[in-house]
């Protein structure tokens, strides 16, 4: 169901404060473990990201009875985020969202989706090896990549092997 002017105020909030930890959190993990992955590519609209969202949540919603009844409760409320599965390994919520419509696979709330649909795949760049949902548009590129195109283009290999190493280093 298409948000009201209430949810809309309540997920504008939402951003904001999922924008200011993001900040702080990315600029965190800078320091400490130097450059991530950059973002190239585009969105191609395939909405790949909209069949499925999932949220890693923390120690204490995961734990904590009223903690965990209240994340989900604000998801199901505030972000149409029905619980499909919890995976405890992960720590992960899996949902199902009402705003999607998989047989036009638009969203019918796109001007306020919430900060995580906005970010993805933004949230993957500082794993060891991003790997983002198939047939995404966007795609992660290796810090220093273009030193290592440089680097590249000067050795004496295949133009297979070249291109077999760019895919593999992640360098375009
Ligand atoms: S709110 Fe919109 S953009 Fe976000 S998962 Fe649902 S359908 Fe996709
Ligand atoms: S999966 Fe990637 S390309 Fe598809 S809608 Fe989401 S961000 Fe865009």
């Amino acid at each position: 169901m298409r948000d009201g002017t209430f949810r809309a105020a309540a997920k504008w909030v939402a951003r904001l404060r999922f924008a200011a930890d993001l900040r702080a959190v990315r600029a965190w993990r800078r320091q400490r473990s130097g450059p991530t992955f950059d973002l190239g590519g585009d969105c191609r609209r395939c909405a790949a990201c909209c069949e499925a969202p999932a949220i890693r949540a923390n120690a204490a919603v995961w734990h904590l009875r009223s903690a965990r009844a209240a994340f989900l409760w604000w998801q199901r409320a505030v972000n149409g985020f029905e619980l499909v599965e919890a995976r405890r390994l992960e720590r992960t919520f899996v949902f199902r969202c009402t705003h999607f419509d998989p047989q036009t696979r638009l969203c019918d709330s796109y001007e306020t989706r919430p900060g995580m649909c906005r970010d993805y795949p933004r949230g993957l760049l500082d794993q060891p090896a991003p790997e983002l949902l198939p047939g995404c548009g966007y795609r992660p590129i290796a810090p220093g990549a273009l030193r290592m195109l440089t680097a590249l283009d000067s050795q004496r290999i295949s133009d297979e092997q070249r291109a077999r190493l760019k895919r593999d280093l992640r360098l375009e």
